[in-house]
């Protein structure tokens, strides 16, 4: 069967005909968080971008082959944790347990194969040696850059090609990266004393790995030279993805990747949300202000995903109104075991378009106010494995141990046949704020 999901390719800044290399199979690689401190959520919209790609995917029968990175060594991660007194391994982990602890909260499903740079430093080697042997790499005093000169088309992916390369500064040696001039750029840093005990004695010398042939290395040694989609955030496109094109496909000879896949930015008032600005929310600030992580994920989806969305409180209260009242009239669905097919083709359709997600939702509530509509339960089922919003799951309520105490006397009361106690226990648990029914599974405790 023909496939009819069409995804917009930054490479030729078109829609396109999704073909996979192998059929029915996707190899997809995404750009994953540099751990020196926790992803705001203008970077976790990419991620939840990333899990809505994977999961229409699978939606349309694909199997998907999902790497992602973990930069645990860079500029950055060295002098943080430098800073905090701690061992980079220290403190790199501790931020990437609380990333998958903030994407959990966000039903992004993990990774298939997450690699942490530390852990694949040969094959950075393995490709930067080819690199050089080809006469692609060259080396200095400090370390072994890219020339780019040397590789044909680059700035492709960027649309660069025009534009003047920059002869003041003609090698970049940190991690930051200038948007708008192309340099030669590092693929191995020689030791200095400010990394301390970060580096590396290898082949091509003492020292560490630069950015972007992380990215390279870890991809190509899951998903082989060639690969279906790659993803990441709008601002990745220069220097990032355009440097790792280079990287890989001047070592392999071969097109690196197919579908290069991006997400738009999270602007503010004040505009684009950055660290550099100062104007940055993570998760844990929306959920002492009373939001739940998944009200943030239902607001991404009103907006699709190349678009900016714009974050306010103001606009992620009326996301959270309306995935409250969602989720309320989800609840009181009955399953018929049937499903619409039409509301099902319709939605299908909407994703296929480059994934329009806000036009999916659209669907799901067209759905639900269609009052002749069969099979609405398993159909909204079928959305959801997509959206993900736990739109059939009973809430989580937490009652408090006093509360569970109270009930459990209760249903011993009732056991010994003590009727009275049992009641005088009930008013007790409603006297709480908390009310119980009796079912064949034993007691179900709600909020009253
Ligand atoms: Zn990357």
């Amino acid at each position: 069967m023909p496939s009819k999901l069409k995804l917009y390719n930054t490479l030729t800044r078109k829609k396109e005909v999704f073909i996979p290399i192998k059929k029915s199979h996707v190899s997809m690689y995404s750009c994953g968080p540099t751990v020196y401190n926790y992803a705001h959520i203008g970077n976790l919209r990419t991620y939840i971008f990333n899990d809505l790609l994977k999961k229409s995917l699978q939606f349309h029968g694909y199997k998907v082959d999902h790497v992602m990175n973990i930069t645990d060594v860079d500029d950055k991660t060295i002098i943080a944790s430098q800073k905090n007194g701690k061992t980079l391994k220290e403190f790199t982990r501790e931020y990437e347990k609380i990333f998958f602890q903030d994407t959990d909260s966000l039903n992004i499903k993990k990774p298939d194969h997450i690699l942490r740079a530390t852990e694949s430093i040969n094959d950075m080697v393995k490709i930067i040696k080819i690199l050089m042997n080809k006469g692609y790499a060259y080396k200095t005093s400090d370390g072994i850059y890219f020339s780019i000169n040397k590789f044909k088309g680059y700035g492709k992916l960027a649309q660069l090609e025009k534009r003047k390369k920059d002869k003041t500064k003609e090698r970049v040696k940190n991690d930051e990266y200038d948007k708008e001039n192309m340099q030669d750029f590092a693929l191995w840093k020689f030791y200095t004393p400010e990394d301390g005990n970060n580096f590396w004695n290898t082949e091509i010398g003492k020292g560490r790995p630069g950015w972007h042939i992380e990215c390279s290395a870890m991809s190509m040694k899951h998903l082989g030279n060639r690969l279906d989609i790659h993803t990441g955030a709008v601002d990745l496109i220069f220097p990032h993805h355009t440097n790792e094109i280079a990287q890989s496909e001047a070592a392999t000879g071969k097109k690196f990747v197919n579908y290069w896949l991006h997400a738009g930015f999270l602007n503010v008032k004040e505009g684009k949300m950055s660290k550099s600005l100062g104007n940055v929310l993570y998760l844990k600030n929306i959920i002492t202000q009373g939001f739940s992580p998944l009200d943030y994920r239902y607001m991404c989806l009103t907006t699709h995903y190349r678009s900016a969305l714009m974050f306010s409180l103001e606009n992620l209260n009326a996301a959270k109104n309306s995935y409250e009242r969602l989720k309320n009239i989800c609840q009181e669905l009955k399953d018929d075991k049937t499903t619409n097919k039409s509301y099902l083709d319709k939605f299908e359709k909407v994703i296929e378009d480059d994934l329009d997600m806000p036009k999916a939702l659209q669907v799901l509530w067209q759905l639900l106010r269609d009052k002749r509509a069969k099979g609405t339960y398993q159909t909204i089922k079928k959305m959801d494995s997509v959206f993900s919003l736990d739109l059939l799951e009973k809430p989580k309520i937490h009652i408090p141990d006093e509360v569970k105490k109270l009930v459990s006397e209760r249903e011993q009361a009732r056991k010994s046949k003590n009727w009275k106690l049992a009641d005088e226990l009930r008013d007790k648990i409603n006297k709480q704020g908390y009310v119980i029914s009796d079912t064949d599974q034993g007691p179900v405790v709600k909020k009253g």
